[in-house]
């Protein structure tokens, strides 16, 4: 592997190993067990119908591919890549690539079937599907990057399309990875078609067929889901305080978005170490420090911190948005918070979890929390197919409002039948899937 490229397109951090932390604590978990998990709890206080759980219980379809890239020294290079198409009962399969050196068929199956969930959560007319490439992008040049997801997607072939299964930006991937995917994919078209290229990914450049607002979508969700919590236990968003762990594209624009409003950003870890200032930290000036030394910590006028004392520093919420697995029995016993509002999909181990429960942290859960991203890659997918351009104000206010509903659906299931938020979400999900088979029965 060769040079480090750091070059970035836009204003936020570069996208490298910014969002992720290091900690992994025991043998990890195997993640798509802990999803049938989840899906059994509310399985159980539903009743869903035996069938329904059967279907959710595997994912309709598991690739695999294994492709040769050139490096930049004239090497080649092979590599193992993903996509695990969970459900498509709501529409067709969705959800990002990530890149990173933790991925395995376990973690991107889990990732795949809570896209299931997220999306029939929200109530967008997708289904769920997720994709990865095991290597550390940090460790590759722009080229590399380019030449390895250009193979990628030309090894995918057609299971990926507009009308069958969407990919987007997830961990180590970004805008720039998916206008090369709608360029791949185009020249695999014949020339009178390539023009429904632009609807086969999310996540794209705004000036190659993206939507204003997509890169902020996931961070600005999860403040608009904060402020509904917030209004609801008469906390002003101007006197709240907040740590966030993975300072990447959803940790960052979580921080930025909640400064702006008046919030006070006490910590930041990422797997560079951890920060801290009781004063407050600029998340923007941070932004710029991440993308020149390529983590948070050493930013000037901020106090370094331990992993250990990053858990327990006092504020009212705290945002994981990095790597899953890190609220674990044992740092969900060091936090110091009221809620837990879950940037990163599946950061809460089920012990982790339990400790929350009987400290009454409250929890706002991944497919929630997180899921403007892919509504607001639901608003890039209709503008594409329909020809039409919305502006930043129509995003932000379609966005809260999708948002708002499904908090309330939650809110209500949670108090209604006396769960927890996480089990109240999935029982809203699973209702909604449930309802389409019913209605449309199983062929033959
Ligand atoms: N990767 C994001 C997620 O985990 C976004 C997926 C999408 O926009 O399709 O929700």
């Amino acid at each position: 592997m060769t040079t480090t490229d750091t070059t970035t397109l836009n204003a936020t951090p570069p996208i490298k190993s910014a969002g992720s932390v290091a900690h992994h604590e025991g043998t990890p978990v195997a993640l798509f067990q802990r999803v049938q998990q989840q899906f059994e709890r509310a399985a159980e206080m539903l009743d869903l119908a035996p069938e329904v759980r059967k279907i959710l219980a595997r994912p309709a379809c598991e690739i695999s591919v294994t492709f040769p890239v050139r490096m930049d020294d004239g090497r080649f290079e092979t590599f193992t890549g993903y996509r695990v198409q969970h459900n498509n009962a709501l529409g067709p399969f969705k959800g990002g690539i990530r890149y990173h050196p933790d991925v395995s068929i376990d973690e991107v199956r889990a990732l795949a079937a809570w896209m299931t969930t997220k999306c029939a959560l929200v109530d967008i007319p997708f289904g769920g599907a997720k994709g990865g490439v095991q290597f550390d992008p940090s460790e590759l040049s722009r080229p590399e990057l380019e030449r390895l997801t250009r193979r990628f997607i030309y090894a995918l072939g057609n299971n990926i399309g507009p009308d069958y299964d969407v990919p987007a930006p997830d961990v180590g991937t970004d805008a720039r990875t998916m206008a090369w995917i709608v360029d791949t994919y185009a020249a695999t078209l014949p020339p009178q078609d390539r023009h429904r290229a632009l609807a086969v990914v999310t996540g794209k450049p705004v000036s190659a067929g993206g939507s204003v607002g997509r890169e902020k979508a996931t961070g600005q969700g999860v403040v608009d889901l904060i402020a509904l919590w917030a209004k609801d236990n008469n906390v002003s968003l101007s006197d709240l305080s907040y740590t966030v762990q993975g300072f990447g594209k959803v940790g960052f624009w979580a921080a930025h978005t909640l400064n702006k409003l008046g919030a006070t950003l006490i910590a930041v870890e990422d797997i560079t170490g951890a920060v801290r200032s009781t004063e407050g930290l600029n998340a923007d000036a941070l932004a710029e420090h991440v993308r020149q030394t390529g983590g948070v910590s050493g930013f000037p006028g901020a106090e370094a911190i331990s992993h250990t004392e990053f858990f327990e520093v006092t504020a009212d919420v705290f945002i994981p948005a990095a790597m899953e697995n890190q609220v674990t029995a044992e740092t969900a016993g060091l936090l110091n918070v009221r809620l837990v509002a879950e940037g990163a999909n599946g950061p809460t181990t089920p012990e982790g979890d339990a400790v929350l429960r009987e400290r009454g942290i409250e929890v706002l859960p991944d497919i929630l929390c997180n899921a403007g991203g892919v509504i607001v890659s639901y608003f890039e997918w209709v503008q594409n197919r329909g020809g039409a351009s919305w502006d930043a104000a129509e995003i932000d206010r379609r966005l809260q409002e999708i948002l708002a509903s499904a908090y309330q659906r939650v809110m209500s299931v949670s108090e209604t039948k006396g769960v927890d938020r996480r089990t109240a979400a999935y029982a809203v999900a699973l209702s909604r899937l449930e309802q389409v088979y019913e209605e449309r029965g199983i062929f033959p």
